[in-house]
């Protein structure tokens, strides 16, 4: 084996991260002997598993924990596996009550998962933090490394390095989409280097990629790797094990690759990142040689199908999407795209995709749908696209024809005013059009919010809760999204155009920056969550699964089979 992908916990338990199957097919395709592996399914699944949780259990009973944990213990021990089960059953997307149990079941095993960590700790299905690993690179050296607080040591000692071992892969990479991802990453890395100290490691993913310039301040005695590479990786690995296996090749000429340097790592080219063209890909590998898909918790899996990336807006103030993505928004072209579609279903017999984009041009989407009509594909798909005035009627028509039935939208804002103060090109009655077009051709439709944006006055914000309240027919799912400063943001650059400030960073590596706001009448940074509390009791009297974990347009897992089941599609 050349070179071995790795998705570390904790990550998303419906769905793997389409990044390992696109970078795996593809360095297949130039040749080499590449897999993937998502260790954060596996990972997920020893931690959920009832000896895991009896032990835990027994922690808790030897603490003499309260009468109240001691139940939830004995229920979750009693009910985890039904819980599992019946979020992979067909229809539980059509039971809410039963999904409402199921998911009551995992954060209860959560719970119990930290209380069993004395405090060290907190993880649950979707969560891991170690509270005060990210306060200093020297804290964050020895969290990673202590098996007292960091359950991942003995965990990869056990179930990742005797694999690592019996399979010698030439080289590894890890790939860390999420911030949940970062701690048990830099253990799993700083384990491989202690154990087969041979092997080259890379990192890489988009939470790497958000964090910007902050990768660079990473120690590399905390981060134990050989490499970084940043934004799209689909040349830059290729190119590093041509360097690192064969000795050919310059590392220096890898654009979006870092590496150490006189103690610390530093970006070797000096060009700008390079970007992949999406049809020099080959399609993406679901199954083969890496992914078990019975093992996400989902009803069907829905194929995260990358068939663009990059945001064609790429202007919102507050938005990092185009830094992440090296700027430009490019896609797949249809004939490949329907080629992708068509190995999905040989290969995994699935025909729900639900695409893992930023934006979506209007055309771009009308172009593949009339191409699945064309070649008959019985097929259902979701997305995520702006509120573009180019989605027209008739181009909602063309994409519910061809099996579209979620789109997911940033409204970001009702307020005309805040919208501009985002640079958002959105317009609500624009917004408008297009949810009641949706709800006409049969399409679920989930709105996504911010709250707490710097200049937002508390008028605005009702602007936005009247628009919400106004279109409810139209609006299947909402989420509250809290403001937050990202780097790489047009206000993270000039937070003074803005009316806010930097403040110092109480903590490393983290994916928001702290700051003060000098709006007038707009919410400190620190009373944001309090105003999320009051604005959802106030919205879920008219979203009542405002909160839910499958009401969530992005990260809910259950966002698109709840979709589908709205849409009153049938199981296969
Ligand atoms: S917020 Fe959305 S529309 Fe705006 S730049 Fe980011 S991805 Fe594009």
């Amino acid at each position: 084996m050349d070179f071995l992908l790795i998705s570390p916990p904790v990550a998303n338990i419906g769905q793997a991260t389409a990044a390992l199957s696109v970078l795996t097919a593809h360095l297949r395709s130039r040749g080499w002997d590449a897999h993937q592996w998502d260790l954060g399914i596996e990972a997920f699944h020893y931690f959920h598993s009832v000896d895991h949780l009896r032990h835990c259990q027994s922690i808790v009973e030897q603490q003499a924990a309260d009468a109240e944990l001691r139940a939830a213990a004995a229920r979750v021990v009693a009910e985890i596996d039904e819980a599992k089960d019946a979020l992979r059953c067909s229809g539980v997307e059509r039971q809410p009550d039963r999904m409402s149990w199921a998911f009551a079941t995992l954060r209860d095993a959560g719970i119990l998962l930290t209380a069993a960590s004395r405090g060290s700790h907190e993880h649950d299905f979707r969560h891991f933090a170690i509270p005060r690993a990210l306060a200093s690179f020297e804290q964050l050296d020895h969290d990673i490394a202590d098996r007292d607080c960091n359950p991942f040591v003995a965990y990869f000692e056990d179930h990742a390095l005797p694999r690592l071992e019996k399979q010698r892969p030439r080289a590894v990479g890890l790939s860390i989409s999420y911030a949940s991802q970062l701690v048990p990453a830099l253990s799993l890395a700083r384990l491989i280097r202690q154990h087969l100290a041979d092997t080259p490691i890379v990192l890489g993913g988009a939470y790497l990629t958000a964090l910007g310039d902050q990768v660079a301040t990473m120690p590399p005695a905390v981060a134990s790797a050989d490499a970084i590479i940043l934004h799209d990786g689909e040349q830059a690995i290729d190119a590093w094990l041509d360097a690192v296996l064969k000795e050919q090749g310059e590392l220096q000429a890898i654009a979006n690759l870092y590496l150490v340097a006189d103690g610390e790592y530093r970006r070797v080219h000096r060009g700008p990142f390079r970007q992949t063209d999406l049809d020099e890909l080959v399609s993406p590998m679901w199954i083969a040689d890496g992914l078990n898909l019975d093992q996400y918790l989902v009803p069907r899996y829905a194929i995260g199908l990358p068939l663009s990336r990059g945001c064609y807006w790429g202007r919102c103030v507050y938005c990092n999407i185009s830094s992440q993505t090296v700027g430009s928004y490019r896609c797949r072209s249809v004939p490949k795209a329907i080629a992708d579609i068509q190995a999905v279903i040989a290969e995994t017999g699935s025909r729900w995709f639900d695409l893992p984009v930023d934006s979506f041009r209007p055309k771009d989407l009308r172009n593949l749908a009339v191409g699945i009509c064309d070649a008959g594909l019985a097929i259902e798909w979701g997305a995520e696209v702006l509120f573009d005035k180019g989605f027209k009627d008739e181009v909602i028509a063309d994409l519910a024809r061809s099996g579209c039935r979620s789109l997911r939208f940033g409204l970001e804002s009702g307020s005309p005013a805040t919208l501009r103060a985002m640079n958002k090109l959105s317009r609500p009655p624009v917004a408008r059009r297009i949810l009641r077009a949706c709800k006409a051709h049969g399409i679920s439709t989930a709105v996504m919010f911010i709250a707490g944006f710097p200049s937002e006055t508390r008028a605005a914000l009702q602007e936005t809760v009247d628009f919400l309240v106004d279109n409810r027919a139209s609006i299947d799912q909402l989420t509250v999204h809290p403001y937050s400063l990202v780097p790489g943001s047009a206000m993270a650059r000039d937070p003074g155009s803005y009316g806010i400030f930097l403040q110092p960073p109480q903590a490393v590596m983290l994916p928001n920056l702290p700051y003060g706001n000098t709006n007038p009448g707009g919410v400190p940074s620190g009373d944001i969550p309090r105003m999320i509390e009051v604005l959802r009791d106030a919205l879920r009297d008219h979203f009542p699964d405002l909160g839910t974990l499958w009401s969530a347009a992005i990260g809910g897992w259950m966002t698109f089979p709840a979709c589908c089941a709205r849409s009153g599609a049938k199981d296969d």
